[in-house]
């Protein structure tokens, strides 16, 4: 059931593109040198034991592209990115022993103290001063606002989370019952202190113990990230737990609930600045992957390019068992390969199409789309001729919407961007194998 839809949906995909051959009959005949056959062979090696689950920058990731790369050869595709099929992505591993958090002299035990999610890679921080600015709210609307007379340019400020509640239960901001935003928008909280140039964030996490133990294990096989600027210059986010929270208040001659019980009282904001030095380091470890492309030249629109994508990393290994990632994204890597080898094919016989087809698999994307992410900073061909990318995931998934049927795809986008590639899709889908075309509107937009 499976292979028939991996087979048809490829087909789909690939006549999304053929319609722009002048004869639809030639578009067919090259269409169908696309197998479930030949795509079922490239997964049973992207999705084999020895890869391990494709994880970025790991071996089994490592393995895996290089085997694209030598079906682009065997191809006859041509490297295009100053001779290789390869683009080197540099990026930072982040473990939590890369990095040192000291206050008053003394260093923080990770995990049972603090732990971050982020950091720049790179960080030696030295800071005299605390600023304590309560639940590090500024709202608009009721004019509270914790940053008020206060400078925490270039200081480390602490900030608890959620927001003022007196006795009653009532919001101080809002004034109601009800939780206000503020409650549970850490990452608005965040924001107004990196606006504020702060030099670091300490976070007081209301359920630390319980956040630490979900992401700990997570956090302990490394966290990777672009190694560029913005990670470079990004503002460092420790959560820390309540008794380091006291701690640093005690310096300040009160604790959590005494000054809850003031700021409660006074109905006011009470932030507060401690003189206590504060130490960062970070040192995370420097790695690379891979996004791997194949150029197929067009013909009489050669400038204008096509880029049909998949990525071919996935979760890797958990202790002793392989996420294989058949389907997420095996299935459209393997589809990739045999796209080009039909492409390329139909080039060699004098059928190529007339723009140009850049094939790639991405790297990274489980880790925030990393992959992507770089090649639209660094493109190898220029975005202003790149006229439209076709990604493919997880087309061998078979969904409770469309349970009794493989004769189905989710088209996302298509009819969002473009005024012409929603109905190119629908016409190709016409000619060649009739889906049904489940369309989501939703888009998702590229960082
Ligand atoms: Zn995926």
């Amino acid at each position: 059931m499976i292979k028939n839809k991996v087979c048809l949906i490829t087909f789909q995909l690939l006549f999304s593109i053929t319609v722009l051959f002048s004869q639809d009959t030639v578009a067919l005949r090259y269409g169908n040198s696309i197998s479930a056959e030949i795509i079922k062979k490239h997964l049973s090696v992207l999705a084999s034991d020895s890869l391990e689950g494709r994880e970025t920058a790991m071996p089994g990731m490592i393995k895996a592209a290089a085997y694209v790369s030598q079906q682009f050869a065997q191809f006859g595709i041509p490297p295009c990115n100053t001779g290789s099929y390869f683009q080197q992505i540099p990026l930072m591993k982040q473990f939590p022993e890369n990095m040192k958090l000291e206050i008053a002299g003394k260093v923080l035990n990770y995990g049972s103290d603090y732990f971050t999610i982020d950091a720049p890679p790179s960080l030696q921080l030295n800071a005299n001063e605390i600023v304590f600015v309560g639940y590090g709210i500024t709202d608009s609307l009721s004019g509270w606002d914790d940053y008020k007379d206060k400078d925490v340019s270039g200081k480390v400020v602490l900030i608890l989370d959620g927001e003022p509640v007196n006795k009653k239960g009532i919001a101080l901001v809002s004034g109601k019952k009800e939780a206000s935003k503020w409650q549970n928008d850490r990452m608005t909280k965040v924001e107004l202190a990196t606006n504020q140039k702060a030099a670091a964030i300490l976070l007081i996490h209301q359920d630390y113990e319980k956040t630490f133990e979900k992401m700990n294990k997570r956090l302990a096989a490394g966290r990777l990230m672009l190694d560029n600027d913005e990670a470079a210059k990004s503002t460092p986010i420790i959560y820390v737990s309540k008794e380091i929270g006291n701690r640093i208040l005690l310096q300040g001659g009160t604790d959590l609930a005494s000054w809850e019980k003031k700021q409660v009282r006074k109905r006011k904001s009470m932030g507060l600045s401690i003189a206590q030095k504060v130490e960062v380091v970070n040192n995370a470890r420097k790695v690379s992957c891979n996004n791997v492309l194949g150029f197929i030249e067009g013909s009489s629109l050669k400038e204008e390019i096509i880029v049909i994508t998949a990525h071919l990393d996935h979760l890797g290994k958990r202790e002793d068992k392989i996420y294989y990632g058949a389907d997420d994204d095996g299935s459209g890597s393997a589809s990739i390969l045999n796209i080009a080898e039909a492409f390329e094919k139909a080039k060699n016989e004098g059928h190529g199409p007339k723009r140009s087809i850049l094939v790639m698999t991405f790297s990274g994307e489980e880790k925030g789309l990393l992959g992507s992410e770089y090649y639209t900073n660094f493109p190898v061909f220029p975005l202003k001729n790149t006229v439209a990318n076709l990604n493919i995931d997880m087309i061998g998934r078979v969904d409770t919407i469309a349970r009794n049927s493989v004769n189905y795809t989710y088209l996302i986008g298509s009819d969002k961007l473009s005024t012409q590639l929603h109905s190119i899709n629908e016409n190709a889908n016409k000619i060649a194998v009739t889906l049904n075309s489940i369309i989501v509107t939703m888009i998702r937009p590229i960082n």
